[in-house]
C-alpha cells in the first residue's frame, strides 16, 4: 500500500512541525503550504489523499481555499480537516457545515490526530458506507 499524501496548509512554523512530525510518524507522506497562495499552488500540482486546514491563514483563510477546492472538480472529493485554535460552542457544527471532513481544535492531540485523518480519508474511500 502506497503512504497516503497529506498537504498541511499552516502559517505557524512549530504548528507545521509538530503536524509534520505526526504525520511522518505515522506513515504519512506530508507536503505543507504556509498560506493560501502556496496551498493553492501545491493543489494546482498534486491530489492528495488529504489536505490538513488551518482556518486562520494569510491570503484569504482556510474556508475560502476549502471553497476553491469543493468547486473544482479534481479537488472536490478530496478530504480536507479544519484545524482552528478557538474552539466556540458551535464552531465544529459550523465547520462541518460548510463542506470540512472533521474539525480538529488546537492545541492537537498528539495522540489521537494522526488516526483523525486516516478516519476522514477512509470515510471518503470508495466502497466505504456510511
Ligand atoms: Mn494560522
Amino acid at each position: 500500500m502506497t503512504r497516503p499524501r497529506v498537504l498541511v496548509v499552516e502559517d505557524n512554523a512549530m504548528n507545521r512541525m509538530l503536524v509534520r512530525e505526526i504525520l511522518s510518524h505515522a506513515g504519512f507522506e506530508v507536503l505543507e503550504a504556509e498560506d493560501v497562495g502556496s496551498g493553492r499552488a501545491r493543489l494546482s500540482e498534486v491530489i492528495p489523499d488529504a489536505v490538513v486546514m488551518d482556518i486562520q491563514l494569510p491570503g484569504g483563510g482556510g474556508e475560502s481555499l476549502l471553497q476553491e477546492m469543493r468547486a473544482a472538480p479534481r479537488l472536490a472529493d478530496v478530504p480536507v480537516i479544519a484545524v482552528t485554535a478557538f474552539a466556540m460552542n458551535g464552531d465544529r457544527e459550523r465547520f462541518l457545515e460548510s463542506g470540512f471532513d472533521a474539525y480538529v481544535s488546537k492545541p492537537i492531540d498528539t495522540r489521537t490526530f494522526a488516526d483523525g485523518v486516516r478516519a476522514a480519508i477512509e470515510r471518503r474511500a470508495p466502497g466505504h458506507v456510511a
